[in-house]
This record gives structure tokens, sequence and C-alpha cells, in this order.
């Protein structure tokens, strides 16, 4: 026995861009239904992103969930960069006029799941097997099995792919309509999050003969620290020691101020720049990670994420409120407007504070000169500082 049921946007995945887009909708007035493969538990558990641009913060001003952000977030005003030990800070709201915040991603993603109950909206969980048919026709559906074995059929006037890089969404989309460019790196970020006061107030990013390190922060008292990995290894090759040796070496002078302990969270990232063209097929529309990835790097994953949200809840509440497919025709393109200027940003830092094992002294020495030129630069700290908070929306 099927279960049919409906609503006017059927969202693949219960991440931040499935769970930002159903709340963004509600406000105006458009039901949608979230279908998610893993469990509640899980999506909470996650820790990813944490800082955050302004365009994200926006993002959950309009959709009503900002009030313990505001009241629990950490501004910051600069970046610091530092290269073989030397430091320098990029003052980024003097630059730009603007800030980012840190705020974690399992704390938005908690705010977006409270919002989303506190509605009555239910979210279907641990639903492994989503199929997504009719694409191209103006009834697409969704089928999916509950836990209590429930087989459901969910008609909808439009598809919202926001089930991540490995989701089912953009596996649905015939492979002669994508095109795909990818850049691996190779190597990973091997993180730690720990409950040690950060180091420094601003984030750092060092580039060091022996590797990347990056120290971030989750609150006053929880750090976020990585260190460069190399490709295969796992958490198992670095042990707390090895971690802490490394991690405070790559920050020169600064390391001697770390206060280290024992790590709450150790997790090994592979770093990837990938884009997925175009982020519409029929009535199938993609946001976030289903459609790009970029590296960690300049921590633009989530807000791009949430940068493609807010186009799409836009460009569905138009169609909605006017009945003309124009604003969901202009989507991807204007999507993928920003998306590639933010893949950009990523893969720039990513080259400029990364150690590649198949560089030779000329492009080591071009790093060196990337980096003096911007310590040098008003015009280079600006590039750096406007791309940081995030660009215009
Ligand atoms: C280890 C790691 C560290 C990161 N660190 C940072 C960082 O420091 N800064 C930063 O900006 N970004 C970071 N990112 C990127 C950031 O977390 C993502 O850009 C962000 O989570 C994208 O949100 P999303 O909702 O688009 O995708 P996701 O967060 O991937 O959410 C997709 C959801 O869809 C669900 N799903 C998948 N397949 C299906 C299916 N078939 N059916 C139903 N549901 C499905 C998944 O379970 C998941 O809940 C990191 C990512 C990873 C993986």
């Amino acid at each position: 026995m099927v279960k049919s049921i409906d609503a006017t946007v059927a969202i693949i995945g219960a991440g931040p861009s499935g769970l930002l887009l159903s709340q963004l909708l509600h406000q105006s007035g458009i039901s949608s239904v979230i279908v998610e493969r893993t469990s509640k538990k899980r999506v909470l558990e996650r820790i990813r992103a944490g800082i955050l641009e302004r365009g994200t913060v926006e993002g959950m001003e309009e959709a009503g969930c900002a009030e313990r952000l505001h009241a629990e977030c950490i501004p910051h005003d600069g970046v610091i960069l530092s290269f073989d030990g030397e430091q320098f800070e990029i003052p980024v709201k003097a630059i730009t006029g603007h800030q980012v915040i840190v705020y974690g991603q399992t704390e938005i993603t908690k705010d977006l799941i409270d919002a989303c109950e506190a509605r009555g909206q239910r979210i279907y969980w641990d639903c492994a097997d989503a199929e997504l048919a009719g694409l191209d026709s103006n009834a697409p559906q969704v089928g999916f099995t509950t836990p209590d074995g429930e087989t459901i059929s969910l008609s909808a006037d439009i598809i919202a792919g926001c089930d991540g890089f490995h989701g089912i969404s953009r596996q649905s989309i015939p492979a002669a309509r994508l095109r795909e460019f990818e850049r691996t790196y190779p190597f990973g970020w091997l993180g730690i999050l720990v409950d040690q006061p950060p180091v420094a107030h601003n984030v750092i990013y060092a580039n060091h003969q022996d590797g990347f390190a990056l120290a971030s922060m989750r609150s006053e008292t929880r750090s976020r620290y990585y260190v460069q990995s190399a490709p295969g290894e796992s958490v198992d090759d670095w042990s707390t020691e090895r971690f802490w040796e490394a991690f405070t070496h790559r920050l020169g002078d600064l390391g001697k101020q770390v206060k280290t302990g024992e790590p709450i969270e150790k997790s090994i990232a592979p770093l990837r720049s990938y884009v997925s063209e175009p982020m519409r097929h029929g009535r199938l529309f993609m946001a976030g990670d289903s459609a790009h990835i970029v590296p960690p790097t300049g921590a633009k994953g989530l807000n791009l994420a949430f940068a493609d949200v807010r186009r799409l809840s836009r460009a569905i509440a138009q169609w909605h409120a006017s009945g003309s497919e124009e604003p969901l025709e202009g989507y991807s393109i204007e999507a993928l407007a920003r998306v590639w200027k933010v893949e950009r940003f990523s893969w720039y830092l990513t080259s400029m504070m990364h150690q590649f094992p198949e560089h030779s002294g000329f492009e080591k020495n071009m790093q060196r000169a990337e980096f003096d030129y911007i310590r040098a630069s008003e015009a280079g700290q600006t590039m750096i500082a406007e791309n940081y908070v995030g660009l215009p929306f």
C-alpha cells in the first residue's frame, strides 16, 4: 500500500541547505516536505563549517532563526596570514565595513530543525531509498520508504536537490545533460576540536614549509585546528602528540601560545573543487553541495550553499506568486555566476597557502611573492577582504 502526499516543493536532504530552504519557503506561505537519508541525531552531530558571511546571517534573519546566532556569535574583524612564521593581519572590517562571525554549522542546523518542529512540519528522517521521477514534467515525484516500512509517493511542483555531494539528485540527471568540472588537491586537512581557548581572536591561515595549518574556533573556549595531511593518511596516522607538534611548529611564534589538550573530535577531509552545470534539470533545482564543492580554505562551503538557497527561495516565491516560469529559468545562470567567483577565491587561497608535493622552487617562490605582495598592497588586501566577508548578494 503506497501512501500519497503532496507539497509545492519536495526537498531532498535536511542539511543546512534543505532546512533553510524549507524555512524561507514557509515564510512565503509555500509548503514543502523534507526527505532525509540519515537520522536527526547524525545530522545534529556533524561538525563542519563555522565562519559565516554577512549574507548567511541575513539568510538566517530572513528565516526568522537568527536570535540565538546574534546572542552567541563571535564577530571577527580580521584574518591573519602567516608564511614560514611571518604574520600579518588583513583588517577586513576596516577595508569592507563588514565582519564575519563564528557560529557553528551544528548550531545553525539545530536552530533550523527547532524552527521546523515548532511550526509542526515533519521531516522524514532515515529514508535512504529516495527516488526521483518525472523531472521533465510539471508533476515530478519522490518515492521513499520510512523506517516504519511505509512506502510514500510525494507529488510536488518542484524538487529541490539539497542532498550534498553524495546525494541522489545530481545522479538523477542524465549524464549527457551535465557538465562537470573538478580539481582534486594532493592533500587533505586533519581537523581537531579541542576544549581550549583559541590561540588568537582571529582565524590564522599559515603556509609553512612542513605544510599548511589553520587556527579557527567555535567559541571562546572551544578551538578548531587543522594541519595539512598527506593523501591516503588516516586519523590513526596522527597521534595527538604528532598533531600538536606539527600544528604549533607551523604557526611560528604564535605556536608557543597554543593551549593543547585531548581532542574531543578528530577527522580528515579531502580537498576538492567541483562544479556541476547546469543547476537545474526540468523541475529539479540543485542547491549547495549537491551542485558544487569548494575546498574549505576561506570557509565558503556553507556560505555558498546559503547563497544558492536564498536565490532559489526567491525564484520559487516569485513563480508561486505570478505563475511565470521566468524566475525559475534564471536560477541556474545567476547562481553559477556566484559559484564560479567563490570557486576562484577558494582555489586561489588553497593554492597560495599549501605545500604541493609537485611544486618546484619556482612555484614556492611564486607563493612567497604572492604573500609579500598582499602584505604590502592595499589593493591585494582589499581583494582578499571582500571575498572573505562575502561578495554582495
Ligand atoms: C568534513 C567537512 C568539513 C567542512 N568544513 C567546512 C568549513 O570549515 N567551512 C565551510 O564553509 N564549509 C565546510 N564544509 C562544507 C559545508 O559543511 C557544506 O558546504 C555544507 O554542509 C553544505 O550544506 P548542504 O546542505 O548543501 O549539504 P550537506 O551538509 O551535505 O547536507 C546534505 C544532506 O542531504 C542528505 N542526503 C544525502 N543523500 C540523500 C538522499 N539520497 N536522500 C535524502 N537525503 C540525502 C545528507 O544526509 C545530508 O543531511 C565542510 C564539509 C565537510 C564534509
